[in-house]
This record gives C-alpha cells, structure tokens and sequence, in this order.
C-alpha cells in the first residue's frame, strides 16, 4: 500500500513524522475525506476545492498546485490499484519544529492515503437514530480542521446511546451533525442550514440541494429549530461516507411513521444514479 506525501508517492510504513508535528502537538492542519466508488473518485474537485479554502483560511500553504495534486490522486489511486468502494484520507499539518504556537518557517507535511470502505447499505435502506447535543465549537466550522474534540465528543455520545449520529444545535437551532449536514422535509420543503461559517459545506449538502430542486422539491437554505425537526415528515443527514442517510428517530421520538420517507428515496436514488453507484441501496 502506497501513500502520497508531498515528496511524491512511498510506502505507507516509511512514513515517519518527528514527535514535533503540529498535527499531533496542536490539531494544526487540516483535512479532507473523499469517495471512491468501484476505483473512481467521488466529487474529487470539490473536495480538493474545500481544501484549498481551509488551508487558505488558516494561512496553511497546500505543497502542491490543485492541478498537480489531482493528477498525483489519480497516481496514487493507480498505483493502489484501487477498483472497488473506498475511501481517501487527506491531511496538511503545518510541519514538524519545536513547540510554539506562533508558525515556524517550516514546510507542511501532506499526506493522502486510501483504504477499502464500503457503503453502509442497510442503514441507507432502514434508517438510523439520532441523539441532540449542544454545539460547542468554534465559530469556523466550514474550515475543515484536525481539531475535532467536540465533534468525537458528540459522536461518543451518540453511540452510548445507540445512536448513529449526534444532532448538534445551539441554543435550539439545528446547525448540522458530528460528522455530517442535516436535512429537513416539512409539506414538501427542504431545510437546511445556510451555508454560512458555523457548519461545514457539506459537498454531499450541495449535491443534495441540486438534486432536490430536480426532484420537484421546493429548497430552503433556512436554519430550522430541534422542535421543528422533531416535527418534520422527514429528516436526513449526508455525508461523503454516509451519503444520503434517513434518520428516523430523534431522542426516542419516532420521525414521521418511523421509516425512511419517500422524499427521501427519491433522493437517494437520484445521488446513486448522479455518482455512477452500482451496488443499489
Ligand atoms: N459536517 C461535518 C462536521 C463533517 O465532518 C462532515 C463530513 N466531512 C460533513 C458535514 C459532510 O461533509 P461532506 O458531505 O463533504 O462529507
């Protein structure tokens, strides 16, 4: 198994960083989880675009031109000979140099790695449950950053209680998942959350949208509150590995009849018709 580094493409054992790595040391960096299905790349542009304006927005330098970088994906993917469902990991830290806070003048690590990952089939066809949790981040979530405490944090949650996924909120307005954008469906209108700093724009969330105003749907880029929610006919969340995923149950509250709602299909069939999936959920 092979990784890209920005020292071009090596083993994944002759990997060794400093135990100075600001990844480790501090969560400085940033990072990007991206879809392959059956050996190809899911929204790759948009994902490698998201990067670049996390790096940008915390003064990170990406060590490869966007151009470049895809072109060493697809090397790597090559070389990995990768032809079924997987996934790809993707970081930037800001180097490895003694601790201190302020920046060093030291170049960034990068690395990119694959691994098999498979679709979550039979949660996609019967839905998951979901618990709330308060927000407590930071007020720039759309940077896609290492530091994930409170995000582990609400997920550990989360599965404590057999739930799937935590829905976060603040003060009582729904902002998006532990790990992923979250969706409501009352009287054929779609809600989401606005696109704003305090979520992450979800390249799942934007593809969902324009699938949605295909579909007939009316879209609403309107933050809704956890009572709304629990009142919706339907609710979804997305995400790159989740991908269009019903949710339907919220703190032991059955949503709608407690099944996957039509609307909802209807998406997802239209997402697995739009990224080239095969294996149908
Ligand atoms: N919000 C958060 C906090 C996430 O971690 C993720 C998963 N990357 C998402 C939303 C969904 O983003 P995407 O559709 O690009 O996977």
């Amino acid at each position: 198994d092979y990784l890209l580094t920005q020292d071009g493409i090596i083993t994944k054992e002759s990997l060794l960083y400093p135990f100075e790595e600001r990844g480790l040391q501090f969560g400085d960096g940033v990072y990007e989880v991206i879809r392959i299905y059956q050996g190809t790349f899911d929204l790759l542009e948009e994902h490698i675009d998201r990067l670049y304006r996390s790096a940008e927005a915390i003064r990170l330098e990406v060590p490869f031109a966007k151009d470049a970088l895809i072109a060493s994906l697809h090397q790597l993917s090559e070389k990995n000979d990768v032809q079924t469902d997987a996934k790809l990991y993707l970081q930037i830290t800001r180097g490895s140099a003694p601790r201190e806070h302020s920046f060093p003048d030291v170049p960034s690590n990068f690395y990119a790695y694959m691994e098999p990952s498979e679709r979550p089939v039979s949660p996609l066809q019967q839905g998951v449950r979901a618990v709330l949790a308060d927000d407590i981040r930071w007020d720039l979530c759309y940077i896609k950053s290492l530091n994930l405490l409170p995000n582990i944090l609400a997920k550990q949650t989360a599965k404590e209680k057999g739930a799937f996924e935590a829905i976060l909120h603040k003060n009582g307005t729904v902002t998006e998942g532990s790990s992923s954008n979250v969706f409501i469906i009352k009287d054929k209108i779609l809600f989401t959350h606005p696109a704003a700093e305090n979520i992450l724009h979800g390249c799942v969330r934007s593809r969902v949208l324009a699938l949605a105003l295909k579909a007939g749907l009316q879209v609403k880029e309107t933050a809704f509150t956890t009572d709304q929610l629990l009142q919706a006919d339907e609710v979804f969340i997305t995400s790159t590995t989740s991908e269009i995923m019903p949710v339907i149950e919220i703190e032991g509250s059955l949503i709608g009849n407690g099944k996957p709602g039509s609307d909802t299909r209807t998406l997802q069939l239209a997402y697995e018709k739009e990224s080239g999936i095969q294996t149908t959920a």
